[in-house]
């Protein structure tokens, strides 16, 4: 008979419950916890809840393994640190959330996520590649010899969550600062998660101050949707990713450390270089190049302003935009949205956009002048996108 401690947030009462009447009735024996305070609304004293971790640590000395009870991917810090000691006792560690692709998510929403897994870009990149169900963007972590840096932190804490348990298989230096790309929420919610000192823009605190005045309840979302504060397709999108309870886990966390220009973080031996370039997308967006692998992650920096009735982007802008990220001498670009590129295909999309860019001002917005000169220029089938891009820069024109 294998003994089995269960751990997580007093919150999921239920999940608990089930886990246990399952595992006894396979023939384990199965230690949970003594009450669940969140779930039943109670109030303990500190005392009593630090002798609560200290009975519970007890309980994963004496099992063969521990079970994390994390729905919807969400591990607190306590559990956190319960997972970390089973792991230093050699105990095995599984997860609720991959007992069954619908266990973890049943009572959340019904969303059954496709497997997201760490990717090594490089020999001192590692990514989580981006999701487009809740629009999660791509999570970095760049090492050198003497630390590593986390790109963005995700949009939610179980986002957060699931790039640090993936990178907790990688021996990798110690983590000590996130650098955040933008303010937009699905780059910045994981930070409480995180819970490591972040290095943004100025402007991107600024930004962040606001959000952390918000209310993010249903009702709440849809007011500023309706009040043009928030855009439908990102409240729709934080209901997904954040269903039910797990909605009551935002909690914003202005960054640590600011700048307004140029940063250079060294990890030893690897150096980041963080680079203020705005754009239409956000005034905040920098971008993070890794100098000894050349890599470059654009955040979101390169879409365009989708904060206002008619996406758009500047053409004028644009090019300046082009113009700066051209500086770094790159050989892979990330988009925090898509894969990451090598440099002839990037090369060869911005050869486009720029042609766009020109050709809308050349020819003051005249939209068909602007489309017979770039099915020229280009030399391949016009597509769908070609045609949405180039709204994009006429709304900007106008
Ligand atoms: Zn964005």
């Amino acid at each position: 008979m294998r003994i089995i401690t269960l751990c997580g947030s007093t919150r999921f009462k239920k999940q608990f419950r089930e886990v246990e009447a399952t595992l006894t009735l396979q023939g384990n024996i199965v230690q949970s916890l003594g009450f669940f305070e969140q779930s039943d609304g109670m109030i303990i004293t500190s005392e009593q809840e630090a002798l609560f971790e200290r009975i519970h640590a007890k309980k994963i000395d004496m099992a063969d393994e521990i079970l994390v009870i994390d729905v919807g991917g969400y591990i607190g810090k306590s559990t956190a640190k319960e997972i970390a000691y089973a792991k230093q006792l050699g105990k095995t560690v599984r997860y609720y959330s991959d007992l069954s692709p619908h266990a973890a998510h049943s009572e959340l929403g019904d969303q059954v996520r496709e497997k997201q897994e760490i990717v090594r870009l490089n020999d001192h990149v590692l990514y989580l590649p981006a999701s487009h169900e809740t629009d999660r963007p791509i999570l970095a972590a760049i090492s050198g010899t003497s630390r590593t840096l986390i790109m963005d932190a995700g949009n939610s804490p179980a986002h957060a969550a699931l790039f640090l348990r993936g990178l907790s298989v990688y021996d990798l230096p110690r983590t000590e600062l996130i650098a955040l790309t933008h303010w937009h929420w699905d780059h910045i919610f994981g930070l409480s998660q995180m819970n490591l000192p972040a290095i943004a823009h100025v402007r991107t605190k600024f930004e962040m101050e606001k959000l952390a005045e918000m209310a993010w309840s249903d009702a709440a979302l849809d007011q500023r949707v309706e009040e043009g504060i928030e855009i439908s397709f990102c409240a729709e999108m934080i209901k997904k990713e954040l269903p039910g309870l797990l909605r009551n886990e935002i909690s914003i966390v202005p960054p640590t450390l600011v700048f307004e220009d140029r940063l250079e973080i060294d990890l030893g031996q690897v150096t980041c270089i963080l680079q203020h370039v705005g754009g239409d997308h956000a005034q905040d967006s920098i971008v993070l190049y890794v100098k000894e692998t050349k890599t470059l992650f654009l955040g979101d920096c390169l879409a365009p302003d989708i904060y206002t009735r008619d996406w758009n982007y500047s053409p004028a802008a644009f090019l300046e935009l082009l113009s700066k990220i051209e500086a770094f001498d790159a050989d892979t670009y990330v988009e925090s949205h898509s894969a990451p590129m090598p440099k002839s295909q990037f090369q060869r999309e911005m050869n486009e956009m720029k042609q766009m860019a020109q050709a809308v001002m050349q020819n003051r917005g005249d939209k068909n002048t602007v489309h017979d000169h770039l099915t020229e220029a280009f030399n391949r089938e016009w597509t769908q996108t070609d045609d949405e891009l180039l709204d994009y820069f006429l709304n900007g024109y106008r």
